[in-house]
């Protein structure tokens, strides 16, 4: 019983025991993550990655969640990222305890520094499973969060890019 209420604080040795597991928590992707000048790239065009997939545990109950994530931005500061290192910015920010809107922002603002620009954009759908199997026991609904910066806030092109693919049964942020 008290290996259950201790989900509702942070506890490292939950994972220290092996109870949760994060294999490949310790990779850093900051290593090789910084990007090639923009020379060739309109700075008007957005750059988007659709559907990056991931897993995480949610912070408050010790479960996991999973989703995809949709990011865009526009390469206004001159630099651009190799689109698989945008998957990495995901994995790092997705392999520890976690809320869905906190990863939505640090990935969003972790590539907006890396690519040096303002006009950044996130969106995530994700299921969680201390929504589906304890509490209200909501078995299909899904969690939207967003975080759009910039240009990219304010231009509803640019967001329907970023909402590809989000059904959006449940909006839980927009900021
Ligand atoms: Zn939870």
């Amino acid at each position: 019983m008290a290996e259950l209420l201790s989900g509702y604080s942070y506890d490292d040795s939950l994972i220290e025991r092996g109870v949760f597991e994060f294999p490949d928590g310790d990779v850093d992707p900051d290593e090789d993550l910084w990007g090639a000048d923009a020379e060739s790239f309109s700075r008007n065009s957005l750059v988007s990655v659709i559907g990056i997939e991931y897993t995480s545990v949610c912070q408050h109950h010790l479960m996991p969640f999973t989703g995809v994530i949709n990011v865009a931005y526009l390469p206004s500061g001159g630099r651009v990222i190799g689109l698989s290192k945008i998957a990495r910015i995901v994995w790092k920010y997705s392999r520890r305890l976690q809320f869905q809107e906190r990863i939505t922002k640090q990935v969003a603002s972790y590539l907006g520094n890396v690519v040096q620009s303002p006009d950044v954009g996130a969106v995530s759908e994700a299921v969680h499973s201390c929504v589906s199997c304890r509490g209200v026991k909501q078995m299909r609904s899904s969690t939207v969060t967003s975080c759009l910066l910039g240009e990219i806030r304010s231009n509803p092109v640019y967001q329907r890019v970023l909402f590809e693919g989000i059904s959006g049964k449940k909006e839980m942020s927009n900021d």
